[in-house]
């Protein structure tokens, strides 16, 4: 049986949409994005290995910035010393994401069979979030060394490392006939309870049993748009009570400006605007979203440099 929170329509893409199993008090997210993480994807050229790595990251981030509340940005941030030196991913409390990676195209794998293989790409490094939860509140950060071969067993290690709960986790991406990017995920956390409904030895044991499913869920499953979110819980959890909650909508939008640029360049130093200058022209390109914001000698003039 499922439940449908009031209101709750089963939507398409580009969404995190929280559950819960009724009585059991297992909490979790399904997610999936199509349009945010192809735009933020083709925005660059990126080979297959890296684009599906960040594809991975962006879905990670999207699904975390999820369960953390906050006002602002939730940053993920992997640094390694392999071919793919570092990936950064955004998620804003309004669900904005960007992202982008930065790598050795000389050392990349030759061979690449649409699977994530984190360790081989990002080598020995760090995983890091960092949460800006609004002007009063301090910032939360959450930093693990990389473990794991798959992106997935990083951020399972960083369950383990750095905060209270059980929690399973597994991701799905691909790139379809149409060479567009879908990505779909799932989590599940189980929470410490203070007056459990259940005895201790059955709450491990149906925590086991749902980890499990969710371990051995085909990644397909996840990231295919023909299939509800609804459908997918219903054929997962079939013996459950899933209560499922509103979806938040998510979309690729970078947070760049010809302002902050100007704001930027206002700042350096006279010797740094001449040495950016490249016949007279300054371009400055976002790393995350890659704009362009060109200024000639005029608009610098109008600048006061
Ligand atoms: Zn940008």
């Amino acid at each position: 049986m499922y439940v449908v929170a009031d209101g709750a329509v089963a939507p398409k893409n580009d969404f995190v949409l929280p559950f819960l199993l009724d009585g059991l008090e297992l909490h979790g997210r399904i997610i999936r994005l199509g349009s945010a993480v192809d735009e933020i994807i083709l925005a660059h050229d990126y080979p297959g290995p890296v684009a599906h790595l960040l594809a991975e990251a962006l879905t990670l981030t999207a699904m975390l910035s999820s369960i953390f509340k906050y006002k602002g940005v939730l940053n993920l941030q992997i640094k390694g010393d392999g071919p793919v030196g570092l990936l950064v991913c955004d998620a804003t409390d309004g669900g904005q994401l960007r992202g982008y990676a930065k790598f050795d195209r000389t050392c990349l794998p030759t061979f690449w069979h649409e699977k994530s293989n984190a360790a081989q790409l990002l080598g020995e490094g760090y995983l890091a979030f960092t949460v800006e939860r609004g002007p009063e509140k301090e910032r939360y950060q959450g930093i693990v060394e990389l473990g794991g071969r798959t992106l997935e067993q990083c951020a399972h290690h960083y369950f383990q490392q750095s905060v209270q709960y059980d929690a399973v986790l597994k991701l799905g991406v691909s790139r379809g006939r149409a060479k567009t990017w879908r990505t779909g995920g799932i989590m599940l956390q189980c929470f410490p309870r203070k007056e459990p409904m259940l005895p201790n030895e059955k709450i491990d044991e149906e925590w086991k049993k749902h980890r499990d499913l969710v371990q051995k869920m085909q990644p397909s499953t996840l990231y295919q748009g023909c299939i509800s979110p609804f459908t997918v819980l219903f054929e997962l959890f079939d013996d459950d009570n899933i209560r499922v909650y509103e979806a938040k909508n998510l979309c690729a939008k970078c947070s760049c400006s010809k302002e902050r640029v100007e704001f930027f360049l206002a700042t350096l130093p006279n010797e740094e605007i001449e040495s950016l200058k490249v016949n007279g022209k300054i371009v400055v390109t976002c790393e995350f979203c890659n704009l362009q914001t060109i200024f000639c000698e005029n608009d610098l003039t109008e600048l006061g440099r």
